[in-house]
């Protein structure tokens, strides 16, 4: 069961959406660095 978060790259700071997979290796789309954080859906500080 997928669960739907977001992601942040730690290199060029791209935010995106998606499905959280622990067996995928995450990479940004944009600069293709793997060094993405994931960001739990949910509460945010604000
Ligand atoms: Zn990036």
């Amino acid at each position: 069961m997928a669960e739907k978060v977001r992601f942040r790259c730690m290199r060029c700071g791209h935010e995106w959406e998606g499905e959280h997979d622990p067996e995928k290796e995450r990479m940004c789309p944009k600069c293709r660095s793997n060094s993405v954080r994931v960001l739990k859906a949910g509460r945010e500080g604000k």
